[in-house]
């Protein structure tokens, strides 16, 4: 029913969020480099692939298997034989990706249990200083579309990553494409880096929960 959770397996985060990532909706994680955006998708999807369930995994930065079996400690076959992978080079690639991703949770046939768009904005920041701009601002603006109207119509929980720029202004990082893609989260999670390996996870918006944080940290072996 709608309003389900479905834990990443990350305990903080899954707290922070009242149990897990909210299914019928699509939840946004964004942060800077190396703040942990990637690792909390992988450590999800192992969760739900030993689970025995299906994963999307959309990949624009070439998540490398060595990451993957850091996260499944043992348990990598087991893992790679549920996660579908796909790697598009381009943001056209990227929306086929999607609807493939989109089919196959509709579909049925396999039990999808998540879907992943790790990082939704890569490509679509190549075309922001060309000509190509609105073209990108509207493949984007269709894929979310397209994801939002799967993880309610499948009952999904569906993670997209976002990249951050520098507003000069306010001296703060935000999350790329404005308001269209933060419309298009029904759950916003910022990730900081704080010193060494530690992280903070906050949540920015939630349809239920009031803005609160939580720390993790980064370990050998994904995210403790
Ligand atoms: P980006 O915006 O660059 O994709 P991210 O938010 O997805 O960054 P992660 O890739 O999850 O960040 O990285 C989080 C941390 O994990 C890094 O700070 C680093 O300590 C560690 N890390 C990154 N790549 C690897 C790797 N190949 N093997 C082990 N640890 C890694
Ligand atoms: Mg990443």
């Amino acid at each position: 029913m709608p309003g389900d959770r479905c834990p990443t397996g990350v305990g903080p985060i899954d707290q922070l969020l009242g149990g897990g990532l909210e299914t019928d909706g699509l939840t946004e994680l964004y942060g800077e480099g190396g703040s942990g955006k990637t690792l909390v998708c992988l450590q999800a999807a192992t969760r739900l692939a030993l689970a025995d369930r299906w994963v999307c995994y959309i990949d624009t930065e070439g998540v490398s298997v060595d990451r993957l079996e850091a996260i499944a400690q043992g348990h990598i076959e087991q893992v790679l034989k549920r996660v579908l992978l796909a790697t598009p080079k381009s943001l056209a690639e990227q929306t086929k990706a999607v609807s493939t991703a989109c089919a196959l949770a509709r579909d049925g046939r396999r039990p999808v249990g998540l879907v992943v768009l790790d990082s939704a904005t890569f490509y679509y920041r190549l075309t922001l200083s060309g000509d190509s701009e609105d073209d990108g601002r509207q493949a984007l603006g269709r894929e979310l579309a397209e994801l939002v109207a799967t993880a309610i119509g499948s009952h999904l929980p569906v993670v997209f990553t976002n990249q951050v720029w520098r507003n000069q202004r306010t001296g703060e990082l935000e999350p790329l494409g404005g308001s269209f893609v933060n419309h298009a989260a029904k759950t916003i999670v910022r990730l900081d880096k704080l010193t060494g390996g530690r992280r903070r996870a906050v949540l920015m918006k939630h349809r239920s929960l009031g803005e609160s944080s939580a720390e993790f940290r980064i370990t050998g072996s994904g995210l403790e």
